[in-house]
């Protein structure tokens, strides 16, 4: 067990939380999930199949009827073709990854991860008994990867490689050459690739592109997605892979052992949450990147801090080492402080220390809340000129 990490969001969370019951004020932005409620259409879909009795287990794999819709939707989307043989229903996404490393890294293995990037990839990997080896994501390259660097990063025993575009925590997006060159290494070192897509509709510039739509690539890529973040449903706990085929006996035993199925009457709402109209989606969409822009605008106002523009998903990065403290320094005392709960950088690697990770999943009035918060707490700090913004 002391090899295995966790996921501070969830612990920032609940001292956020604890603060709250003693009275103080606080603004969540420490969780990457929409505000918004799940759309009208996928609860009255969800209601029905309760009605009609979706309570009972189900297939491991999932309802056909979902897999198919599945299939459908990332053989339009994604571009490649997806059996629904090949589709994966799991309780959230997150079971995606923790049996992708169970089943393929063990001691003696080396797999490469993005860093910063979800806690998980790492935590999973050294749980599974394998070396994890980060790849360095840095502001400076518009939280892109240096894919020299991911090149020289490859040993004879690197036996998985993961990749997260839009990203969590950096919201960086590959282009579609970096995803070509990913292509190229994986394929020239025999590796598998782990393509956490869970982001991949929430993009505001460029193009989102699935590794597994490039030639050679569907076979040798586990596609990672699922409902929590397109359609606000992470309560629901839904997510999805598509596999390549030898794969399949590994998840199936894996499901078989861990969950059994996912939630019935969940899988009739995700049905729904397919094939029914999209605009909730575009709407909420849309509403991000409006929040984006405030809240890139805002900080960049703020002496110390300085933030890119984030290409995808809803979060920013912004590096805080201007206002004389770590990532965490600031993280921790923004909370008890200010009233504002942030991630460290750290929550997310090693190399993220001058970071803090902010969700802009939250209204545009506690978003310019917040600003206004943090700006006044920066300008108390020693050494950070009260004056013009930086
Ligand atoms: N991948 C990434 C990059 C995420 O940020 C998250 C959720 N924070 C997940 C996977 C897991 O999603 P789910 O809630 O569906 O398990």
């Amino acid at each position: 067990m002391e090899t295995i990490g966790t996921e501070t969001a969830f612990e920032a969370a609940a001292r956020a939380r604890a603060l709250e019951a003693e009275g103080h004020s606080i603004i969540h932005l420490e969780i990457g999930e929409p505000d918004f409620d799940t759309p009208a259409n996928i609860r009255a879909a969800a209601a029905r199949a309760l009605e009609d009795g979706w309570t009972h287990y189900g297939p491991p794999f999932g309802l056909p009827q979902l897999r198919e819709a599945i299939a459908a939707d990332v053989t339009a989307r994604k571009g490649f073709e997806a059996s629904p043989e090949q589709v994966v229903v799991t309780p959230g996404a997150k079971p995606i990854m923790f049996y992708a490393l169970l089943a393929l890294a063990e001691a003696g293995d080396e797999v490469i991860y993005p860093d910063p990037g979800f806690p998980i990839y790492e935590s999973m990997t050294r749980f599974a008994g394998a070396t994890a080896v980060p790849l360095p994501i840095r502001q400076e390259n518009n939280f892109r990867a240096d894919l020299d660097e991911l090149g020289s990063l490859i040993t004879p025993r690197t036996r998985v490689l993961v990749i997260n575009s839009p990203a969590n925590p950096t919201g960086g997006v590959f282009t579609r050459e970096d995803i070509e060159r990913v292509a190229e290494l994986a394929l020239r070192h025999d590796l598998v690739v782990l393509d956490d897509e869970i982001y991949g509709r929430i993009v505001y510039d460029g193009e989102h592109v699935s590794i597994a739509s490039l030639d050679g690539m569907a076979e040798r890529t586990i596609v990672l997605d699922g409902f929590s973040k397109t359609f606000a449903m992470t309560g629901w706990r839904l997510g999805y892979a598509v596999v390549p085929e030898p794969l399949l006996a590994p998840y199936s035993r894996l499901i078989i052992n861990s969950v059994s199925c996912t939630s019935a009457f969940s899988q009739i709402a995700a049905v729904e949450a397919l094939t029914g109209p999209q605009d909730a989606v575009d709407e909420m969409v849309a509403e991000f990147r409006v929040r984006r822009d405030l809240i890139v605008e805002g900080l960049n106002a703020i002496p110390g801090i300085s933030c890119r523009t984030p290409a995808g998903a809803f979060y920013v990065f912004p590096d805080v080492s201007g206002t004389g403290l770590s990532g965490s320094e600031l993280a921790d005392r923004l909370l008890r402080e200010a009233g504002v709960c942030v991630l460290s950088g750290t929550a997310f690697g090693h190399i993220g220390s001058d970071h803090v990770r902010i969700s802009y999943a939250n209204s545009q009035a506690n978003l310019r809340e917040a600003l206004s918060r943090l700006d006044a707490f920066v300008r108390t700090l020693p050494g950070v000129s009260a004056g013009a913004p930086s």
